[in-house]
């Protein structure tokens, strides 16, 4: 192997177009004055958006994806002590929003073949739900994890015959298909998110579909401080400092001209794990369904290692407690006590994390579920152990416009020099 990378492989990094368009928009901002967080970028951002969609819904561009949760629950009036259900096995930021809302998250588990909402496990939770607590959860929180579709056809059934709205977390899944019908617009909302990692990028922030004008209404006013109609600040409701930056918003805009090419670069190079990948002995690559309704936008790669395969330095996997955020996360972590929890992936897993980084390769474990996350000790949870068991065998590899096909064909040998033979 003659190759090596000159930097660290990260899982997925912002990429900027190669005619710097980003720059011209942001530039603008600042020459006409508009570095606000309203303006002719946030409104031109919302119209590319719209498009990209399908021109049917309505867009409200966000702070953060997260701010988009939050604002979708309250769209669809969610009050303290109401219950939300929401796939466990997705990125923390799913589920905190229903808790600043004073509601309870309900998890459910997985479908093998998606990682995603199982929606046999969506009605069972439905149906126990009201039979205990005489009420129906106030919303449905399906997520495209690592891009890939749920069952949209299932869920969306499920839901509209329950009555209860859905709010699609395609914050992973920008782009991603069911049907020929981009993600975020088969529930009342969808939730997309502009950070760093993501498909595309605008530094930080996320957007919020919504199905009608009116929608979009209730959104931007809960987003800018939920004002009433008079000279003076007036308020019925409490508000959010939501809305995105005109600045962050010119990224975007530059970011949407480049959006169709990422997407296909994240296909590619899934096309190239699968096909280097297939005679691994004992690593699968986590695919999409052999199903014409699935299309994935493969934001991350993932894949998973049997439990029987040894890794080199596996006996020492766990030793130490981790000092940084793996994958250098933004802001600060907290020291633990213990290297080990009582739910974690396979020593392999983590030896084979630690063996890649040694080549400069960032390999992560895939989300521990909401559900074994002490912070929801006592959430109800309704689950076959299928997100459990991923989690202990899963991890994700680099993805996105910097991977170029010698780094896949790298950080494949290196996965084959990790195993012991
Ligand atoms: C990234 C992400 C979000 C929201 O992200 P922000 O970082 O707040 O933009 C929400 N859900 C999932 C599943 C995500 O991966």
């Amino acid at each position: 192997m003659s190759y090596v990378p000159e930097k660290t492989i990260y899982l997925c990094l912002a990429h900027m177009s190669e005619a710097g368009i980003e720059q011209k928009y942001v530039k603008e901002a600042f020459d006409t004055n508009w570095v606000v967080p309203l303006g002719p970028n946030v409104n031109g951002f919302e119209e590319d958006l719209k498009q990209f969609v399908g021109g049917k819904n309505e867009i409200v561009a966000l702070s953060a994806g997260t701010a988009a949760v939050h604002l979708a629950l309250i769209g669809c009036g969610v009050q303290p002590g109401d219950e939300v259900i929401v796939q466990s096995f997705t990125f923390c930021a799913s589920s905190h929003p229903i808790t600043y809302l004073g509601a309870k998250p309900v998890f459910v588990g997985s479908e093998k073949d998606t990682w995603n909402m199982d929606p046999a496990l969506l009605e069972q939770a439905i149906k126990d739900r009201i039979a205990k607590t005489g009420r129906k959860p106030k919303a449905i929180i399906p997520v495209a994890l690592y891009g890939m579709p749920y069952d949209c056809d299932k869920i969306m059934e499920i839901a509209n015959r329950y009555e209860i709205p859905v709010i699609e977390d395609a914050a992973e899944g920008f782009g991603s298909k069911f049907n020929g019908k981009v993600l975020g617009t088969f529930g009342k909302f969808g939730v997309l998110s502009f950070n760093g990692n993501k498909m595309i990028t605008t530094s930080g922030g996320g957007a919020l579909i919504c199905e009608n004008a009116e929608d979009k209404n209730t959104i931007m006013w809960y987003a800018t401080q939920a004002r009433d109609a008079y000279p003076y600040y007036q308020h019925t409701a409490v508000g959010y400092n939501y809305r995105m930056s005109n600045v962050c918003a010119g990224i975007g805009r530059g970011q949407m001209t480049v959006a169709d090419d990422h997407i296909a670069h994240h296909k590619h190079v899934q096309a190239l794990y699968e096909e280097l990948l297939a005679d691994v002995k004992g690593v699968h690559i986590h695919k999409q369904p052999n199903d014409s309704r699935y299309d994935a936008n493969y934001w991350l790669c993932t894949a998973t290692i049997d439990a029987d395969i040894k890794v080199q330095g596996q006996e020492n996997a766990y030793k130490e407690t981790v000092k940084t955020a793996v994958g250098g996360a933004a802001g600060v972590i907290k020291a633990v006590d213990s290297a080990v929890t009582d739910c974690q992936p396979n020593d392999n897993v983590e030896a084979l994390r630690m063996f890649m980084l040694s080549k400069k390769i960032e390999a992560r474990p895939v989300w521990k579920p909401m559900h074994k996350q002490p912070v929801y000790q006592g959430a109800p949870f309704y689950t076959n152990g299928v997100e459990e068991e991923i989690f202990k065998v899963g991890f994700c590899l680099p993805a996105g416009p910097y991977v170029t096909d010698n780094d896949v064909k790298y950080i494949v040998d290196m996965i084959k020099e990790a195993i012991v033979k």
